[in-house]
């Protein structure tokens, strides 16, 4: 069978045995597709952004996506508002386009710039839009909201924290903490 092997790219073609052309690649990232726009879509895409002065964010006027994104189509692609600008004042990228003004709708390409992954977690605790995980969703967490209340009930009907520690397999600390508000405060 013809199973020609490219030597320059981890990309191999072949044909399989339902006679369809196939793409095998090894250890290779998906790459994002290249974001083709034509003159119309650029110009129906700024009809769109409400662009006001030079350092204001550009409000995306039309509908959001997930997060607050402006959703653009462009052909049979739906796209984020802001990479759409990105791509049309900046050029195409690979990586993510952030926002320096934390304003998912904002398309003003003076608030954008392309980063990683860890750029937008660094941007996110920069900004305090990290929260740290309280009650049952804290990775030290053994108790869950229910044994919080019911030991709060139980202390309130004179039980000892030993007692209630012993109950819910935990340390007398753990309940005193609960108890006195240090901890599972949002209960
Ligand atoms: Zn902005």
């Amino acid at each position: 069978m013809n199973n020609p092997v490219c030597r320059q790219c981890p990309v191999s073609r072949h044909k399989g045995a339902a006679g369809l052309l196939t793409i095998v690649r090894s250890g290779m990232t998906r790459r994002p597709k290249p974001i083709v726009l034509t003159k119309a879509d650029v110009s129906r895409f700024w009809s769109k952004v409400a662009r006001v002065g030079l350092n204001d964010c550009w409000v995306w006027t039309c509908g959001c996506g997930s997060g607050g994104y402006g959703a653009f189509r462009a052909g049979v692609r739906m796209l984020r508002a802001n990479r759409v600008a990105y791509v049309i004042c900046k050029g195409d990228t690979e990586l993510q386009v952030l926002h320096t003004c934390n304003n998912p709708p904002c398309c003003n390409p003076a608030h954008l710039y392309a980063g990683t992954d860890k750029d937008n977690m660094r941007q996110c605790s920069r900004d305090g839009r990290v929260k740290p995980p309280i009650g049952e969703k804290h990775h030290f967490a053994k108790l869950t909201v229910q044994m919080v209340r019911k030991a709060r009930r139980l202390y309130a009907i004179r039980w000892f924290q030993r007692e209630i520690a012993e109950l819910f397999g935990c340390s007398s600390k753990t309940i005193s903490k609960l108890l006195t508000g240090k901890s599972w405060r949002s209960v």
